[in-house]
């Protein structure tokens, strides 16, 4: 014949590290096939069939020697070219099928054309076609669990025609099957060799070898016998169809990654579930931290706000911490009489406190005695349930009257509402009080549930305390004035009254800017700390997807029987580890966001307030750990020997 062969082998030889030593499998083949030939392979088990086989379709490469397909030498082929040879020029038939159990037969037999880029349609028309064509129509949708052995053939030879092949290689294709099956299937390849496909067969049957027009003969790896029968049907070549353009960006492609890593994931909930569940714990953590530290903040910056603006506090000794601030007398009526007297001051009042026993007939209770001007409540945002407030003339007069919050009302008089206890006399450290007015202290700072009574400060100082010393003054500040200057001046002028400064300003500005930094910084902390768990979770996702692809290593070899690339291999395990951990990302955006309802449900007193920048950043967090920590394992997948993979069925 003097067309030029479609295969062309010189001087291959394969050889196996074993020990120390290499092993030779092939040794110093030749090898002229023509395109349209149907060839059988025999030889003892072990004599090198399938490495041969292996080397023919592109799954492996020699040690040695050339191998021309159509003319091009394939010795230089990277794994994406070798790749590119399988999906394109041949079609392979296992001995033992090879299908994926996890799709159907028609899905099985549309997976070449998926990496080749064929539309969905076509796709899904051809396999339909070839399906019926071997006789396997009614069972389309049937899984491979679903059929018999000839069955499963029958449908892997319709994947290997997927692609439309010229070459057919089957390694030992009835070797699992019953006569009957193994029959039809012969048949089947006759008929592939009699529509001008390459057919190449290994057997070590020689009944079935003799169906094909050439038998080779191998022992110990090296070609011992190839002969011609003179009565094997003549090839009819060039008569097989190419296939129409390639199409598409892969993008088909995409959308069966995606599907496929569905499937996976529907196949193996609880393992997917339990992946998930570190990812979904640690997104929650993190939008509920945020959240509850955004709640906090403005729980505490609406207590701070009842402070009123535009105020400063001043109190004797150092600072908050000093120890001895309550004995420390420094600060005077004086004070505040003079402070009272600058441009600067819109408002002065004084305030004294003492823990006083309050009794009401034979009811006690422990009131904190605030004594304070007239203008304490507008300052300190004290709202007024029943009655009225301070009048500058009862702190003139020293007159002994008082305004309890709601707590002391309860404790004293239990069962009565505010009105009730208009005109009422209680005693202070058996001073007696009339009750003029009931305020709401819901709002101010200060230990939770303690209790209050707010008499003139004059009347604090003379009959309950017994000194003139105050305990704060607070001064609100001229619309017209900057806080920080007042904040100067009045330090300089207690200063200088003083002698010395022994004592401290607090300017509400400041704490409330204190307070959020502070939330800022807890938040920040608390959400560092949720963020490792995310990491762990992470790990967790690395650790399942590491065990998922060694246990599909099978599925990876037939894959890449197929033609799928290596990128294609990295894709669909990245795209797995994507989808799982954004799951994980949304289900626990869902499961912080119901936190919320849950908390305000429990009557706790924090509230979640949600933004949407964490939410949006834990759900790129969650794809970004997706594809850090899934990138790993689908590398070590892409990076997978086919043989050595399809080995593991
Ligand atoms: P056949 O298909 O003819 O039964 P094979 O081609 O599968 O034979 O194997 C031929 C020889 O090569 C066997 O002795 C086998 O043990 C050896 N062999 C095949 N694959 C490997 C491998 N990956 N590493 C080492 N030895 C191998
Ligand atoms: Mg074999």
């Amino acid at each position: 014949m003097a067309s030029a062969p479609l295969i062309s082998l010189r001087g291959i030889s394969r050889a196996y590290p074993s020990g120390e030593r290499m092993v030779s499998v092939l040794r110093d083949v030749d090898l002229d096939i023509r395109a349209g030939e149907m060839i059988a392979i025999v030889g003892a088990s072990g004599s090198g069939k399938s490495t041969l086989m292996n080397i023919l379709g592109g799954l492996d490469q020699p040690s040695t020697g050339t191998y021309r397909f159509a003319g091009r030498e394939t010795a230089h082929l990277d794994a994406d070219e070798l790749a590119a040879l399988r999906r394109e020029h041949i079609g392979f038939i296992f001995q033992r099928y090879h299908l994926l159990p996890e799709l159907t037969a028609q899905e099985n037999v549309e997976m070449p054309a998926i990496y080749a880029d064929r539309p969905a349609e076509a796709r899904a028309d051809r396999a339909r076609a070839l399906l019926e064509r071997l006789g396997m129509g009614e069972r389309r949708q049937y899984r491979p669990g679903q059929l018999s052995g000839g069955q499963q053939q029958r449908v892997s030879i319709a994947r290997a025609l997927m692609n439309d092949a010229e070459v057919i290689l089957a390694d030992e294709p009835t070797g699992a099957l019953d006569s009957r099956s193994g029959a039809e299937v012969l048949n089947i390849l006759s008929e592939l060799h009699a529509e001008g496909r390459t057919v190449i067969l290994v057997t070590h049957d020689m009944e079935i070898a003799k169906r094909a027009g050439r038998i080779i003969e191998l022992r110990d790896g090296a070609i011992i016998s190839d002969r011609t029968l003179g009565d094997a049907p003549l090839p009819r070549i060039g008569q097989a169809v190419r296939r129409g353009a390639e199409g598409g960006f892969g993008l088909g492609r995409f959308g069966e990654l995606f599907r496929m890593a569905l499937l996976t994931m529907r196949a193996h909930k609880l393992r997917t579930f339990l992946t998930m569940l570190g990812i979904i714990i640690g997104i929650a953590s993190v939008i509920s931290v945020v959240a509850l530290g955004e709640g906090s903040r403005q729980k505490v910056l609406a207590e701070i706000s009842s402070l009123g603006t535009n105020t400063l506090e001043i109190f004797p000794g150092e600072s908050f911490g000093d120890v001895r601030s309550n004995k420390v007398r420094s600060l005077v009526i004086a004070d505040a009489d003079e402070i009272a007297r600058q441009p600067y001051a819109a408002a002065v009042t004084p305030s004294v406190t003492a823990s006083t026993r309050a009794r009401r007939d034979n009811i006690e209770a422990t009131v904190q005695a605030n004594g304070v001007g007239a203008g304490y409540f507008e300052a300190r945002g004290v709202k007024l349930v029943a009655g009225s407030l301070l009048e500058p003339a009862d702190i003139a007069d020293l007159a002994q009257v008082a305004v309890i919050d709601t707590g002391t009302r309860d404790a004293l008089f239990p069962g009565r509402t505010s009105e009730e206890v208009l005109g009422e006399v209680i005693l202070l450290d058996k001073v007696p009080a009339r009750v003029i007015g009931v305020a709401d202290t819901s709002g101010m700072m200060g230990p939770a549930g303690s209790l209050r009574a707010f008499l003139p400060y004059t009347t604090v100082q003379s009959r309950i305390v017994g000194s003139t010393t105050l305990r704060s003054i607070t001064l609100k500040v001229a619309d017209d004035t900057d806080v920080a200057l007042a904040e100067t001046a009045v330090t300089e002028l207690l200063t200088r009254r003083h002698g010395v400064k022994d004592f401290f300003v607090i300017n509400t500005d400041d704490i409330r800017q204190t307070i959020t930094a502070t939330t800022e910084t807890l938040t920040l902390l608390i959400a560092a700390i949720a963020l490792i768990s995310l990491v762990v979770g992470g790990i967790g996702v690395m650790n399942i997807m590491l065990v998922s692809v060694s246990e599909r290593v099978s599925e990876i070899g037939v894959r890449m029987a197929v033609g799928a690339r290596q990128q294609d291999i990295l894709r669909q395990f990245l795209v797995e580890a994507v989808v799982v951990c954004l799951l994980g990302g949304v289900l626990g955006v869902g499961l912080a966001l119901g936190l919320g309802p849950l908390f305000a449900a429990a009557g706790s007193s924090f509230t979640l307030i949600y933004s949407t920048g964490p939410i949006l950043g834990a759900v790129a967090c969650a794809s970004l750990i997706g594809i850090t920590f899934g990138y790993m394992p689908a590398r070590s997948a892409s990076r997978l020997d086919p043989v050595a993979a399809l080995s593991q069925g």
